[in-house]
């Protein structure tokens, strides 16, 4: 019996929307929260350790952790949330003196 080798090329086509929505956010400015749940004021890492008296490494250890809710901007820098990072230092605080 001999057999025919038949070769298809199919063809799909995918078509998908995705909707993005877009918060302008500035330092200094109002914004919402996923992590505390709140509308609060994000700053820059910099602003942020200086405000609380923290450092930077710390609060990027909190936004590694989850623990401190932040922004990304387009250019790749974060903005902090402020309520987040307080509770974080906050709790840092007083692990370390027990
Ligand atoms: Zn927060």
């Amino acid at each position: 019996m001999k057999r025919k080798k038949l070769s298809r090329t199919l063809e799909v086509t995918v078509e998908s929307s995705e909707r993005i929505t877009v918060h302008r956010i500035e330092p200094g400015g109002p914004a919402w929260c996923l992590v505390c749940g709140g509308s609060e004021h994000f700053e820059s890492a910099y602003e942020a350790a200086r405000t609380l008296g923290s450092n930077q490494r710390e609060i990027f250890r909190g936004v590694e952790t989850g623990d401190i809710g932040f922004v990304e901007l387009p250019e790749g820098s974060i903005l902090i949330c402020l309520r987040c990072a307080a509770t974080a230092a906050h709790r840092t605080k007083n692990t370390e003196e027990t």
